[in-house]
């Protein structure tokens, strides 16, 4: 029997998103990017509050939106397909409910990517988004990834792995894959925001991003994308 919940964590284009991806399709899991929770609350911020930096008023969005994260409903090269449904601030009357919107691609920007670290450091929100994730991964045959996976959403997950990289290789693997979606972005920005959100990830007070005690920590600078799922797929069988 493989290990039923299996927790891969690591900073910023370590490689959790294809590896996780790949592991979970071959297992018949469901893949769970928890960062895309983190995006979506961003997202919706920047758009509704117009800034991403006021405590109270992204925790009260965060706990009126509903983000659903599904299998991809659309062939377009993503991992996952995003829905979020926001009432609007202040709307507690019974009417119809907002249609759910398609916010996969909107989320991957570059203004969502300059305040998502500031949005997940806000501790109200780690605690809404934390539990609807746990409940998710506690139905169990799951590949979840994240920053705190195997620390605080699932600290008992059956296989707990730990990714990382250079930040340089990390930098030039996010630029190739902005470049993929047909997107131009100057390595240069893309290496200062993924500087950025390791150290404020890795600083904060709450589920800071670090290895658990448990995993088993794969270094991946020298590895292709094939040995780092061989390498798991061997964690994977051992149990
Ligand atoms: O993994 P991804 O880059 O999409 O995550 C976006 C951001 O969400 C991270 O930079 C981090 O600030 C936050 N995050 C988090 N905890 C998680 C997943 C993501 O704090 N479990």
């Amino acid at each position: 029997m493989p290990p039923s919940l299996i927790a891969i964590d690591g900073p910023v284009a370590s490689g959790k998103s294809s590896i996780g991806k790949r592991l979970a399709d071959k297992l018949g899991y469901l893949f769970f990017d928890t960062g895309v929770m983190y995006r979506a609350v961003t997202y919706l911020a920047l758009r509704q509050l117009d800034r991403a930096d006021d405590p109270r008023a992204v925790t009260a969005l965060a706990r009126r939106v509903r983000i659903d994260v599904l299998a991809p409903t659309v062939a377009d090269g993503r991992d996952c397909t995003v829905l979020a449904q926001a009432a609007p601030a202040g709307d507690t009357a019974a009417g119809a409910a907002p249609a759910a919107e398609d916010i996969t691609w909107a989320i991957r920007g570059r203004e969502v990517e300059a305040s998502v670290s500031l949005v997940a450091a806000i501790s109200a929100v780690r605690q809404i988004l934390t539990e609807q994730m746990r409940r998710v991964g506690l139905r169990g045959r799951v590949v979840m990834v994240g920053r705190d996976v195997g620390t605080v959403i699932l600290p008992e997950a059956d296989l707990k792995v730990f990714l990382t990289a250079s930040v340089e290789t990390r930098a030039r693997r996010r630029y190739e894959e902005v470049l993929a979606r047909g997107e131009t972005r100057p390595f240069a920005d893309i290496l200062d925001n993924l500087r950025e959100r390791d150290r404020i990830d890795s600083s904060r007070a709450i589920a800071p991003l670090r290895s658990a005690g448990d995993a088993v920590t794969l270094d991946t600078t020298d590895m292709t994308i094939d040995d780092v799922i061989a390498a798991v797929e061997a964690l994977v069988v051992a149990g």
